[in-house]
C-alpha cells in the first residue's frame, strides 16, 4: 500500500510539472486573475482531500480491490475472467460510471451543491483538475469501491484507472495550446483540454455537456457532446455566474461553499 502511495504521488509530480510547464510556455487563454490568487487554495482543496480520504477509508480503491481478489468477490471472480480481460473491462466500466457520476452530480440538486464549487473556478489550468470538494470525493470513492467489489475488478485494473484518471483530469484542464490537428486526434479517444473547456462556460446548455474526464466516448454515445464553445476558446467566460468575488476563492469559501445559498440552479 505505502508503495501505492510512493507511485502515484510519484506519477502526480511528474504529470503535474509536465503540464504546468507546457501551460506556462504554450498558453491556450490569458489567466484572468492568475495563479498567485488560486493555487494555493486549489492545492489546499487537494491536500484536505488527500487528508481526509486517508482518515476515513485509508484502504481506498485498490485496497478495495485487493480484498475482492483475496475473497473471491464480485462478477468476474464468480465468472473466473482472465486478468488481463477483467482488468480492461474493469477499467471501462469504472470510467463509465464516473462518466455517469459526473451527469448525476449536475442534476441532483443537492450533489451540484457539492460540484458547482469545481466550476467556480474563474480560470481553467492543471490545478483545477485536483479541485473538487471532499464530500465529492469521499461519495466518489464510495462509488468506486462498490462497482470494484461488485464486478471483482482486478487491482491492476484499478491502479491504472486511478491513475490515469488522475493524470487525464490534470490535463483536461490544463490551460496548454495544441495544434488543432492534434487534439481532433486525441478527441477520438479522450478528452482534450479544448473538449473540457467546453464544460466550465458560463453558460448553462455548455457546463451541462462533456462529462468525461478520461475516454471521450460516453459523451458521443449519450448524446451530451459540445464541440467548441459557442464563444470560442479566448472570448468564453469560464466559472459560474455565481461565486466570482475575489473572495470566493479563499480555501475556507471553497469548503463552505456547497452549505451556501447564493449559486442559484446548475
Ligand atoms: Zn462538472
Ligand atoms: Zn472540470
Amino acid at each position: 500500500m505505502t508503495l501505492e502511495i510512493a507511485g502515484r504521488l510519484g506519477i502526480f509530480a511528474t504529470v503535474f510539472a509536465a503540464l504546468a510547464v507546457w501551460e506556462l510556455l504554450a498558453p491556450k487563454r490569458e489567466l484572468s486573475i492568475g495563479r498567485l490568487k488560486r493555487w494555493p487554495s486549489n492545492f489546499g482543496v487537494l491536500v484536505v482531500d488527500a487528508l481526509l480520504v486517508r482518515l476515513l477509508i485509508p484502504t481506498a480503491a485498490v485496497g478495495a480491490a485487493v480484498a475482492a481478489a483475496g475473497n473471491g468477490w464480485g462478477l468476474f471472480n464468480w465468472l473466473q475472467l482472465r486478468l488481463s480481460v477483467g482488468a480492461v473491462l474493469g477499467f471501462l466500466i469504472l470510467d463509465f460510471v464516473i462518466w455517469a457520476q459526473h451527469w448525476t452530480f449536475h442534476h441532483v440538486p443537492l450533489l451540484w451543491r457539492l460540484h458547482r464549487m469545481h466550476h467556480a473556478d474563474l480560470d481553467i489550468d492543471v490545478t483545477t483538475g485536483v479541485r473538487f470538494h471532499p464530500i465529492e470525493i469521499l461519495i466518489s470513492l464510495l462509488i468506486k469501491i462498490a462497482v470494484i467489489v461488485a464486478f471483482g475488478i482486478p487491482p491492476v485494473g484499478v491502479f491504472v484507472f486511478e491513475v490515469m484518471l488522475n493524470a487525464t483530469s490534470m490535463f483536461n484542464h490544463s490551460n496548454a495550446r495544441m495544434p488543432a490537428w492534434l487534439d481532433r486526434v486525441l478527441r477520438l479517444f479522450v478528452v482534450t483540454p479544448d473538449m473540457h473547456r467546453v464544460h466550465h462556460s458560463v453558460h448553462r446548455a455548455e457546463h451541462d455537456s462533456n462529462y468525461g474526464f478520461n475516454l471521450s466516448w460516453w459523451d458521443h454515445l449519450f448524446r451530451s457532446y459540445t464541440g467548441q464553445p459557442a464563444e470560442g476558446h479566448v472570448a468564453m467566460r469560464i466559472g459560474l455566474p455565481v461565486f466570482r468575488e475575489p473572495g470566493e476563492q479563499r480555501l475556507v469559501s471553497l469548503l463552505a461553499q456547497p452549505l451556501r445559498e447564493s449559486a442559484g440552479g446548475p
